[in-house]
């Protein structure tokens, strides 16, 4: 015996889906939807429908872009001299949200591990040695979270970095994040302090 239309089931599976949403929360959200008299599941299926229409990534920093580069590429005032590595576009907006930081970032969009088949060429490290070769900074500010996975990639990074010659300063957020934790859920004061005492990679 089928409990729901179909329609309605497979609004549930697809939101599901989603990183965070169990089938209790798509459910919720499903009939709150169903509920809902202004359209808003209309509003939601138009923009998420155009949402990977006009978006790119930056040739420069890899970050979400809607043209070649991205503002933060474009914007002058920005040093272009540090670079600060992070894991996705949501700790770019996390790493903003300190006003901590005037360079440049780079975003690799994962970190390597092996158990989820992620290998270095999977994320943007090719991108960033290139960037470097390039445009050599004087120092690259390795922003990644406090994982074991985030660990080996930071140590990899730095690796790299060494054998392409690279003679800029490498440093590492203070270890004032949680283990484990991701940037984008630290308050902007934790992050912006682990910002300012950054150490060198030895
Ligand atoms: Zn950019």
């Amino acid at each position: 015996m089928k409990l729901l239309p179909e329609a309605i089931t497979t609004a549930i599976e697809a939101l599901s889906d989603l990183p965070g949403i169990g089938t209790r929360s798509a459910e919720r959200l499903v009939f709150s939807l169903l509920k809902n008299e202004i359209g808003l599941e209309k509003k939601i299926g138009n923009a998420l429908h155009d949402l990977k229409k006009n978006i790119t990534e930056c040739s420069v920093c890899c970050h979400f872009a809607e043209e070649n580069r991205c503002p933060i590429c474009k914007n002058e005032d920005r040093s272009d001299l540090e670079i600060c590595v992070v894991e996705s576009p949501m700790d770019v907006l996390a790493m903003e949200r300190t006003h901590a930081f005037r360079g440049k970032y780079h975003v690799l969009h994962g970190v390597i591990s092996p158990l989820d088949r992620v290998k270095a060429e999977n994320i943007r490290i090719e991108q960033l040695l290139n960037r470097v070769l390039q445009t050599p900074p004087t120092e690259i500010i390795i922003a990644l979270p406090g994982t074991t996975e985030a660990e080996a990639t930071s140590l990899f990074l730095a690796d790299q970095l060494k054998q392409i010659g690279c003679t800029a300063k490498v440093s590492r957020l203070a270890r004032g994040i949680p283990s484990g934790g991701d940037l984008d859920y630290l308050d902007a004061g934790t992050l912006s302090r682990a910002m300012l005492d950054r150490r060198e990679v030895s």
